[in-house]
């Protein structure tokens, strides 16, 4: 068994952890991060993000959509394709290369760092000491001393008791990545991100999908006009979504798995060739520390942190998943950022009102900022600019003219609020507006900038026209 001292030590190889890492070394500290993630059987960095998580389910979404459209779009552009299969195992080979690559990207990144790469479970001891053991061993193998510790541990899906994994039938959001053939039929608890997404892979490749959500409103989170567009379009594409459905139980029998649930009707039976469970996901706290630490943790098991992502241990650092927040990898890889900056004595922060959230669905959807509801709720006295993609040149010539942009602006200040897109590119066109409101840009800023026609960003230049009933191609 060895001890090293390190300047610091962060736990965790994620988006959050790794991004954290890599700044440490940037700003002359040395550092060590320690990860106990196997992907099939090999120590590998990257976190859930990389392994099972934004990329590879992008991976799939792209090759689904590419299929779908081959399928559905060809023929009116005059593409006639014979016949059109979809080969699981290469689309799955495409992925895990993928997945791969940046994950190797990653170790390459560390040694250009000059980042120590520690394989296996940690533990926090008092006196900044972190112990490293073997998966699965109570035996220390290596103990790591540190003036500062970034606890980036991420989070785990959450488990029902009612919908308990089960080898070939019932999986979470990793299993639903690995299917090896397109099931028939295909049942999703909970319509969230992961639902959502996971759900439109396997509609797309030919399963019939029902996605049974607890909720009745779909997408909470979501401006309403953005939600209520967005549900009307996966339910026009097939994904047969039921809001107000409570779970009841499942059991296999005959190779199906058959569901149980309430809704405002009653007890409802349906049955499924395979049933996907992504209901959250929870901070992964536990077996880290123990109270001898003094680290605080809230009634949801997150780590209690402050706005500069301390906790109440001065020295220990939480970011990502682990801590209060949208479990995005954007917002913990910034607040990597910004506690390697300040360990470093720089004054950085995280903006938290302005991290873009994400759907990528097909039309996606995607948001920044607050939703006029919400505003509404607050008494922020607000104007608001719409423009339909039907209207858009590009988004007709791309065929993609479902959705719509939404702009929320202060009605004192002309000062930009909000932006909701749904529709093609979301994904890209959420980040012009979280640059212009980093800038405090208002509407009438975005209304005198020239965009390039024909472009889908054009939506939100008429969006941002039509909260001064400007907008030039729909009626004001
Ligand atoms: P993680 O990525 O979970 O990494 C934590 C790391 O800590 C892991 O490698 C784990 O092995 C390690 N670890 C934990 N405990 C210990 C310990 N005691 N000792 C050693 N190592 C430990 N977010 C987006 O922003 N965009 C998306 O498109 C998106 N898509 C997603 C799709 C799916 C299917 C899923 C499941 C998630 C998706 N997310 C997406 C969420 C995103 O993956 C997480 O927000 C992000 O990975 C969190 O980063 P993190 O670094 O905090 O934690
Ligand atoms: P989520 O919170 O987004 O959605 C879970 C859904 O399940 C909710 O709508 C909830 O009401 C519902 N639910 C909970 N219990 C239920 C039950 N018993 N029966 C029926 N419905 C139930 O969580 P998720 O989709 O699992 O994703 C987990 C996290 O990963 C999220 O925080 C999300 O931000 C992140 N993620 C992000 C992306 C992205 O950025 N594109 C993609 C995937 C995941």
């Amino acid at each position: 068994m060895s001890n090293k001292k390190f300047d610091v030590v962060v736990i965790g190889a994620g988006p959050a952890g790794y991004v954290a890492a890599i700044r440490c070394a940037q700003l002359g500290m040395t550092v060590a991060c320690v990860d106990e993630w196997q992907n099939k059987g090999e120590p590998t960095l990257g976190g859930t993000c990389l392994n099972v998580g934004c990329i590879p389910s992008k991976a799939l979404l792209e090759s689904s959509q590419l299929f779908a459209a081959s399928r559905n779009d060809f023929p009116e552009h005059g593409i006639n394709v014979k016949s059109v299969s979809i080969d699981v195992k290469a689309m799955n080979a495409r992925k895990d290369k993928i997945v791969n690559e940046l994950t190797q990207g990653i170790n390459n990144l560390f040694k250009i760092n000059k980042i120590t790469r520690v394989h296996g479970h940690a533990r926090l001891s008092p006196g900044k000491t972190v112990k490293v053991s073997d998966r699965g061993s109570p035996q220390t193998r290596e103990t790591l001393e540190a003036d500062n510790i970034i606890i980036a541990t991420g989070s785990s899906a959450v488990r029902l008791e009612r919908a308990a994994i089960m080898d070939g039938y019932i999986f979470d959001s990793a299993g639903a990545l690995e299917f090896d053939s397109v099931p028939k039929t295909l049942g999703v608890i909970g319509a969230g991100a992961i639902g959502l997404e996971l759900g439109s892979v396997w509609s797309r490749l030919g399963s019939e999908v029902v996605l049974l959500e607890a909720m009745e409103t779909f997408l909470p989170a979501a401006d309403r006009h953005i939600s209520r567009a967005a549900f009307r379009s996966f339910q026009q594409q097939g994904l047969d979504i039921r809001l107000n459905a409570r779970l009841l139980s499942t059991s296999v029998k005959q190779k199906k798995v058959h569901v149980t649930y309430e809704d405002t009707r009653g007890a409802q039976q349906i049955k499924f060739d395979k049933l996907v469970v992504a209901v959250g996901r929870k901070p992964n706290s536990d077996f880290l520390f123990g109270d001898e630490m003094g680290l605080e943790i809230d009634e949801r098991e997150y780590i209690h942190v402050n706005k500069y992502c301390e906790t109440s241990v001065p020295g220990i650092y939480a970011i990502g998943d682990v801590v209060r927040g949208p479990m995005l990898a954007h917002k913990g890889s910034e607040e990597g950022v910004m506690v390697a900056e300040r360990i470093a004595g720089q004054e950085s922060a995280v903006n938290y009102e302005l991290i873009p959230s994400v759907i990528y669905t097909h039309p996606e959807v995607a948001w920044v900022g607050k939703s006029e509801h919400a505003c509404n709720t607050a008494g922020i006295p607000v104007n608001v600019g719409a423009f339909p993609l039907a209207a858009s040149g590009r988004a007709k010539a791309m065929g993609a003219t479902d959705g719509m942009v939404k702009i929320v602006v202060h009605q004192e200040t002309d000062r930009i609020l909000g932006v909701h897109i749904c529709g093609a590119q979301a994904s890209e066109l959420i980040a012009q507006a979280v640059s212009s409101m980093e800038m405090g840009a208002s509407a009438e800023d975005i209304a005198m900038t020239v965009f390039a026609h024909p472009t889908l960003s054009e939506s939100i230049h008429e969006a941002a026209l039509a909260v001064h009933k400007r907008a030039i191609h729909i009626k004001n």
